[in-house]
C-alpha cells in the first residue's frame, strides 16, 4: 500500500466548511486490523448533532459511523468475522461502531464491551494523526483490532445495510437484553429509526402485536409498513388517554413490554403506567444528559417492573440485526429508509447533513464519487 493515498472529509469545528483532505493509506496493519474501502456511508442523526455543535467533539475529525465497505487488505494471515467465517480481501463487510480491547473488565466480566476502558468510536476521535480514516466519510476507513466484522450476503443491498451498524443493532441488543417473547404485546415510543426497526423486529420476534405512539402522523403512517397493528398520536391524546388506550387493547393488563426510543425523558412517566405487573421497560432514546424523568416508586415495585437501560451494543447484536434485516428484508422496506444520496465531497457531506438537518431523509447517502 506504500505511496497509495486516500482522501476523507474533515470536521474542523461548528460554523467551519467540512474540508476534504488527502491522507497516505498505511503501510503496514497492526494484527487483526482491516483496511476497508468505502461503498457507501449513511448519515445519522448524531453525525448531524456534532456538526452543529450540539455536543463536545474532538476535531480535526472525519465524521460517519455507518457504512460498507470492502476489505483492501487485512493486517495477519488469517481473519474471521464475528459470524466464523474467513474473511479475504474483497469481501463485503459491515462492522461494529466502536473496537473494544477485550481484556479490560467491561469486556471480560462485565459483558458491556461497548463501555470498555479503552474504547474507541468510529466518527469520534481526532483524525489528523495516522491512520487518520477512522470515520466512514472518507474513501477509506481502517478497522481497528477489536472491531466486530461481519461478511455481507451478496443479496442485501449496500442501503439496507448500512444503516445497521448504529440504529439496527442498538435495538437488536435492546430486544435481547429486554427478553421480548412470542406473544407479547409492545408499546414502543418514537417512531424514529431507532422505533421503526423496533416495530419490524418485534414483529419478526413474533410479538402479539406492536403499538406505536408518537406526536407525527406522517411516522405514524409510515411506521404501519413496519410490522406496526395499531398507532397512537400523543399529540392528540392526553397521556391518561394513551394509557387508556394500551390497556384495551392488552384485555385490561397493560403491555408486556415497553420501549422508549423519542429521545424525549418525560414520556417514562406514562410509559411506565402502561406496563403489565411484571412488564418489562427497555429504555434506549432518552440518552442526552441531565434528561430526567418522573417515576413513582410505587408502581415500579409493586407492579414488580423490570427498567432496562442500554446503550450502544455487542458485536453480536450488530449479528443479530443483520440476520433479522437479512431475512426480513422482503416483509419490510428498510431499503427506503436510506436516502437521498450525496457525492462523497466537502460540499456532498454538508448538504446531507442539510437534507438530514430539514428532515429530506432519515438516513442520506453518501458515496465515493
Ligand atoms: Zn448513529
Ligand atoms: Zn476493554
Amino acid at each position: 500500500m506504500a505511496n497509495k493515498t486516500g482522501s476523507a472529509i474533515f470536521f474542523t469545528g461548528v460554523g467551519k466548511p467540512l474540508e476534504e483532505r488527502e491522507y497516505p493509506l498505511p503501510d503496514k496493519l497492526e494484527p487483526g486490523a482491516i483496511l476497508v474501502k468505502t461503498s457507501i456511508a449513511t448519515v445519522c442523526g448524531s453525525d448531524m448533532h456534532s456538526w452543529q455543535g450540539r455536543r463536545p467533539f474532538p476535531t480535526p475529525s472525519v465524521l460517519g459511523h455507518e457504512g460498507v465497505g470492502t476489505v483492501m487488505q487485512i493486517g495477519d494471515v488469517l481473519r474471521t468475522d464475528n459470524s466464523g467465517q474467513v474473511l479475504t480481501e474483497g469481501d463485503r463487510i459491515t462492522w461494529t461502531i466502536m473496537a473494544a480491547c477485550g481484556e479490560c473488565v467491561f469486556c471480560k466480566q462485565y459483558g458491556l464491551p461497548q463501555k470498555c476502558l479503552h474504547l474507541f468510536k468510529y466518527g469520534h476521535s481526532v483524525s489528523d494523526v495516522p491512520p487518520y480514516f477512522l470515520g466512514t466519510f472518507g474513501q477509506y476507513v481502517y478497522l481497528k483490532p477489536g472491531t466486530g466484522v461481519f461478511k455481507l450476503p451478496d443479496d442485501l443491498p449496500d442501503e439496507t445495510a448500512s444503516p445497521l451498524m448504529c440504529a439496527a443493532a442498538t435495538v437488536a441488543g435492546g430486544l435481547e437484553k429486554i427478553g421480548l417473547d412470542p406473544g407479547d404485546s409492545v408499546v414502543i415510543q418514537g417512531a424514529g429509526m431507532l422505533g421503526l426497526y423496533a416495530a419490524a423486529f418485534a414483529s419478526a420476534l413474533g410479538a402479539r402485536q406492536v403499538i406505536m405512539v408518537d406526536i407525527l402522523d406522517k411516522r405514524l403512517e409510515e411506521a404501519k409498513r413496519f410490522g406496526v397493528d395499531h398507532i397512537l398520536n400523543a399529540k392528540e391524546m392526553e397521556p391518561g388517554k394513551l394509557i387508556e388506550a394500551v390497556k384495551n387493547r392488552t384485555d385490561g393488563m397493560g403491555a408486556d413490554v415497553v420501549i422508549e426510543v423519542t429521545g424525549f425523558a418525560p414520556v417514562v412517566e406514562a410509559g411506565v403506567k402502561m406496563l403489565r405487573i411484571g412488564g418489562r421497560y427497555l429504555l434506549q432514546g432518552a440518552v442526552y444528559p441531565n434528561d430526567s424523568f418522573i417515576l413513582q416508586s410505587h408502581d415500579v415495585i409493586t407492579k414488580c417492573l423490570t427498567l432496562r437501560g442500554l446503550h450502544n451494543y455487542e458485536p453480536k447484536h450488530l449479528g443479530m440485526a443483520l440476520d433479522l434485516v437479512y431475512r426480513n428484508q422482503q416483509k419490510f422496506p428498510f431499503i427506503e429508509l436510506a436516502g437521498p444520496r450525496f457525492p462523497l465531497t466537502a460540499d456532498g457531506v454538508g448538504k446531507a447533513m442539510g437534507s438530514l438537518e430539514q428532515r429530506e431523509g432519515i438516513r442520506p447517502i453518501v458515496e465515493p464519487c
